[in-house]
């Protein structure tokens, strides 16, 4: 049976953009190795919820991979969590965590305190505080991304965030989103330790340098996405698939593992521009016989258009693209199934996800071509695939395998 590859990247569809003529950055891209996997294969586009629903990545993913979301998506804490390698109890809490900047009116001015270099210091910081007999696990991730599981009894994930999810506005006080006496006390201790993280941030030694240098501090933590986490049925249940995943940042490596994914850890995979895309690469084509599925995640591309910069994401997608020419002989030679698609789009001129389909192509064994030879968001609008939704991509590509069970007989 062929391996399937998935590389997903993070928001990489967008819009067209000014600065770009009005290409996207896909679009504007040079990057003839992934017009030549286009070429060699089938292409369309994904909706990976459904038409109109604007995604969070957590929920994309679980979508993308055959877990509908309506019925094992829980809140994104517990993913978090579990990519930074907290082991998450079913009573916990978890979050998902920022550090922050926050002015003297406990005004929110920067939700990334400037994409800080790393949160380690801060959730030292936090971690194994016992507040009201809750203990706080806390474990940095990429820049400025922590994560909180609260641990102990009577605990509920029915609390509201404290991160505005915008700036300008006041850091807010977590409440509880149901009438129990449960989500009532976990509020509280998202509020108590939202507040003790300020008084312990705010004097730490980084944030005296940074202030020094001019750089928003690092003075606050916002938290939101409160889960607690489920049973899922592992990946290799579900599909009769071995799987593994590559990542660099949190999340990802935290859904594959409460898939039941191999996590293979690559040197330099870090989850930003400067990661290690060459080493990501050669490491799946490394695993192909170990496992029928090997799940590839890039995030940049989401980062540089949440940042607002579409043309250093275009010069990514030019730095990603020149790894995967080992692939076209893969591909060339049917021995592999390859996909390369998004999670969702990621508007750099309004920096949010948006609802726009992603571009998908896949390519390699068992597949039908088209007539299509560019990858990007208007090129894939005729692709033979047409638009296909999260839901049904495993399917389709487990049946390019031959493996797709028989309907009726
Ligand atoms: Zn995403």
């Amino acid at each position: 049976m062929k391996p399937i590859i998935l590389v997903i990247f993070d928001g990489l569809g967008d819009r067209p953009i000014k600065v770009l003529n009005f290409q996207t950055p896909l679009e504007a891209a040079k990057k003839p190795n992934l017009d030549k996997l286009a070429e060699l294969g089938i292409t369309g586009l994904l909706h990976t919820i459904e038409r109109g629903v604007r995604p969070g990545s957590d929920v994309a993913h679980l979508s993308i991979l055959g877990y509908n979301p309506k019925f094992y998506y829980a809140g994104r804490g517990p993913f978090e969590a579990s990519g930074y390698g907290i082991k998450v109890q079913e009573s916990d809490v978890a979050f998902r965590g920022n550090l922050a900047t926050i002015d003297e009116n406990f005004i929110v001015i920067d939700r990334r305190a400037g994409r800080i270099e790393s949160s380690e210091a801060f959730a030292e910081l936090i971690d194994g505080l016992e507040i009201d007999g809750i203990k706080i696990i806390a474990k940095a991730g990429l820049n400025h991304r922590v994560a909180v599981v609260l641990r102990g009894k009577n605990l509920s994930d029915k609390v509201s965030d404290t991160d505005p999810h915008i700036i300008n506005q006041p850091l807010k006080k977590s409440y509880s989103l149901t009438e129990d006496d449960n989500s009532k006390f976990t509020a509280s201790i998202v509020n108590k330790l939202t507040e003790k993280a300020y008084r312990l941030f705010k004097k730490h030694p980084i944030n005296k340098e940074r202030e020094r240098k001019g750089l928003p501090p690092a003075n606050s933590l916002l938290l939101r996405g409160a889960g607690k986490m489920s049973k899922y049925e592992s990946f290799l249940e579900k599909y009769n698939l071995k799987a593994a995943c590559i990542a660099g940042a949190g999340l990802y490596k935290g859904i594959a593992k409460i898939l039941g994914m191999e996590i293979i850890e690559v040197e330099g995979a870090t989850g930003k521009t400067n990661t290690n895309i060459e080493g990501k690469i050669k490491k799946a084509i490394d695993l192909l016989p170990a496992y029928d599925f090997i799940f590839v995640h890039i995030k940049a591309t989401d980062s540089l258009s949440e940042d607002g910069k579409p043309i250093e994401k275009k010069l990514f997608i030019e730095k990603a693209d020149q790894f995967f020419t080992p692939l076209i002989s893969l591909v060339q030679n049917r021995e592999i199934i390859l996909t390369v698609t998004s999670d969702h789009s990621t508007a750099s001129d309004i920096k949010i996800h948006t609802a726009d389909e992603v571009p998908i192509l896949v390519a390699g064994f068992g597949v039908r071509t088209d007539k299509v030879n560019k990858f990007g968001e208007r090129s894939c609008q005729d692709g033979g695939l047409g638009h296909i939704e999260g839901a049904n991509l495993i399917d389709f590509l487990i049946n390019l395998r031959g493996e797709t069970k028989l309907y009726g007989n």
